[in-house]
């Protein structure tokens, strides 16, 4: 079995040096959680300037969906590269283009052809989604949830209800945004339980908001993940989405799928929305597309794409490197990466659920495929949030090797590439086990 292997104190002398020089030109407002320095990476596995070797089971926050410089996806690079780098997407035409939004409008469900626009990045994908709804309905009001990460642009962040840091100092934003409360199951904003519930998340929008603040008929999309993401890996109950969507449509209101985390395989199906068997209106697509590269794209019904030459559009988007890239990713998820994926995520689930037993301070393990979460609690009883745990156990994983994120208030989650094999599944939780042992054992 293959383990990290960490050869310095952390960070190490050249790691040390770069974060300190960092510290004096970099912008301050990123959110680096340990001192990892990445020079290489290959796989599931990533090397820091120093050599050290760890374990990645953050993807670059679920990102690298082909695993760290797959040969192909760095030969589809390279070769497009040789051919051409930039002619603007916007005004002429390219070949990788046209056949990537082609790919993805028979990929995506829903019946119909659609049409794709290109942007480069997730926020950039949200906000042309958000563009979209209100030229398409000229409609101004929009929902989105609580616990909600869009993206930082004005328009993206203005649907973000995650962090009030990523807010402050921000207002005004665009107006007409209503969040409301996501199925939190674990921590039901209304204090019910599935399913004795009967969904009262989705029937309080008709019964309250409909009647009280936000006319539906003015309403032009509704925002969701269909798997909270950075909000703390929210795995909504199943019949959710479809009884959300069908609300949805009773009012003319468009039901925009934000994809850019859990989309691209990572669930085990190519869009997470797939579990609940709905097809969203519009789509918001990134972070896993390209493998790494920048990209971007809003994947909307073609009766509903139907705005005009100008009406918006971005210099890079839709790169023809990053098109191959994509390609050439989706051709790899198809093959085999998206089944991987339901594969290693069942046994990493199975894993973490025996660790459950044993650990109290797991109060919650959920998640689809390889987009898994772990909700640290300080008592099982009360749900008191294990916030400072959290953050300790990350540095101490980092410590043996391990890289991992967090989400949410207190959650960590567990995101890595497609590719990620049994063994090295196992060595995560033998190590994710260490890590705990020493913080709440
Ligand atoms: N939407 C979701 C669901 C995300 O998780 C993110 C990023 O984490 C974004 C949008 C924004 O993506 P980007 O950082 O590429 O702008």
């Amino acid at each position: 079995m293959r383990y990290p292997e960490i050869k310095t104190k952390l960070p190490g002398p050249k790691a040390a040096r770069l974060i300190k020089k960092d510290k004096t030109y970099v912008s301050p407002s990123y959110t680096r959680v340990y001192p990892l320095v990445v020079k290489k990476g290959e796989g599931t596995w990533v090397y820091d300037v120093d050599d050290n070797r760890f374990l990645d089971f953050t993807a670059g926050i679920a990102v690298c969906a082909t695993g760290h410089c797959h040969p192909e996806v760095v030969r589809a690079i390279q070769e497009q590269a040789e051919r051409l780098i930039h002619m603007a997407g916007t005004d002429f035409y390219y070949e990788p283009q046209i056949a990537l939004a082609e790919k993805l409008s028979s990929i995506t469900s829903g019946k119909g052809s659609k049409r794709v626009y290109f942007g480069n990045s997730g926020a950039e994908a949200v906000e042309a989604a958000f563009k979209l709804a209100r030229w398409h309905t000229k409609r101004e009001l929009n929902i989105a949830f609580f616990g909600a990460f869009h993206g930082r642009t004005m328009g993206a962040l203005s649907l973000t209800a995650s962090k009030t840091i990523q807010k402050k100092h921000y207002y005004p934003l665009v107006p007409g945004i209503t969040h409301i409360p996501y199925p939190y199951c674990y921590r039901c904003p209304y204090n019910l339980c599935y399913p004795q519930c009967s969904l009262a998340c989705v029937d309080w929008l008709e019964e309250n908001l409909f009647k009280t603040t936000m006319p539906p008929e003015e309403v032009a999309a509704i925002f969701v993940e269909p798997i909270q993401g950075e909000g703390g890996y929210i795995v909504p109950p199943p019949e959710f989405h479809k009884a959300l969507k069908e609300l949805a449509e009773k009012y003319g209101i468009l039901y925009v799928a934000d994809e850019v985390q859990s989309g691209m395989g990572r669930t085990g199906k190519m869009f997470a929305l797939e579990h609940y068997g709905v097809a969203p209106d519009i789509m918001a697509l990134a972070k896993g597309i390209a493998s790494g590269l920048p990209l971007g794209a809003m994947v909307a019904r073609s009766e509903i794409m139907d705005w005009e030459a100008g009406s918006h559009a971005s210099t890079f988007g839709g790169n023809p490197i990053a098109c191959e890239a994509a390609l050439t990713t989706i051709r790899l998820l198809e093959e085999n990466l998206m089944a991987n994926a339901a594969a290693r995520g069942k046994r990493l689930m199975k894993g973490l659920l025996a660790l459950q037993k044993t650990y109290e301070c797991m109060g919650d393990v959920r998640g689809k495929g390889l987009m898994v979460g772990v909700e640290l609690v300080k008592d099982r009883e009360t749900k008191e949030r294990a916030e400072e745990w959290r953050d300790e156990l990350i540095k101490g994983a980092f410590e043996k090797g391990l890289l991992l994120l967090g989400c949410g208030q207190n959650s960590i989650r567990f995101c890595p590439a497609l590719t990620v094999t049994d063994e090295e599944v196992d060595v995560c939780l033998t190590l994710f086990e260490e890590a705990i042992r020493k913080v709440a054992g």
